[in-house]
């Protein structure tokens, strides 16, 4: 899947999911570090889950030491913008100035070693020029192929299971897979996110699924191109 249908014109800098040769997924959490963030990274860690994060550069700025947590505890960080702007809002240039590097100045600022690879834009909207300029910068632009919206309605009776029923109903080999943990734009914490995670990792392996960070998906494509060359 696609989420916008130009993005299937950018093989090279698009990513909405990995090879499908493999039993592997890719969870994501996005818009953090946020209150959730700790407890979820005590989960993972429990769980032996290496995961990706799509951090703002507002939330790096505001929590640098969980930045740094997530690096040494061995997950992924990709750029999610500075304020979690709508990018359709802004020209080329203009967004690149103002929302792109200084979000990759401030996870570098936090212990981030080299310039993030991997954005995933604020509500998923993006232009072509966007993400042909990305494209330019080195970044890798990533999409989802499931999206249980977790987002929608955490408060509701039955929340957890829902969104852990969607994702298993949704699920395939080299799924990325849309989750969040930073807090909502009410300032309001996700907590579910850790009991959504203690439930759906182990009934992912119970399916034969492993788990991956998305750069390991790149990296894999890498190989087979070189193989099929
Ligand atoms: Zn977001």
């Amino acid at each position: 899947m696609d989420y916008h249908d130009f993005l299937a014109d950018y093989p090279r800098t698009y990513l909405g999911r990995g090879s499908p040769d493999a039993r592997r997924l890719a969870l994501t959490f996005d818009d953090g570090p946020g209150r959730a963030t700790p407890a979820l990274l005590s989960a993972l860690a429990e769980l032996q889950v290496a995961a990706t994060f799509f951090c703002t550069g507002e939330a790096a700025r505001a929590q640098p030491a969980l930045i740094e947590r997530i690096l040494r505890e061995g997950h992924e960080i990709g750029n999610h913008s500075l304020s979690h702007a709508d990018a359709r809002s802004f020209g080329i240039e203009d967004w690149i100035a103002r929302e792109i590097h200084p979000a990759a100045a401030a996870l570098c600022d936090a212990g981030l070693s080299d310039a993030p690879r991997l954005f995933r834009p604020a509500y998923g909207e993006i232009a072509p020029g966007q993400v042909d300029a990305l494209g330019r910068l080195g970044y890798t632009v990533v999409g989802w192929s499931v999206d249980p919206r977790d987002w929608l309605e955490p408060e509701a009776p039955g929340y957890v299971p829902c969104v852990v029923e969607s994702v298993l109903a949704r699920i395939h080999p080299g799924a990325i897979v849309l989750l969040h943990d930073g807090d909502d734009e009410h300032g309001r914490a996700r907590h579910g996110i850790v009991e959504i995670v203690r439930r759906l990792v182990p009934a992912l392996r119970e399916q034969g699924y492993g788990f991956a960070r998305v750069g390991e998906f790149l990296s894999a494509d890498a190989t087979s191109r070189r193989t099929n060359s």
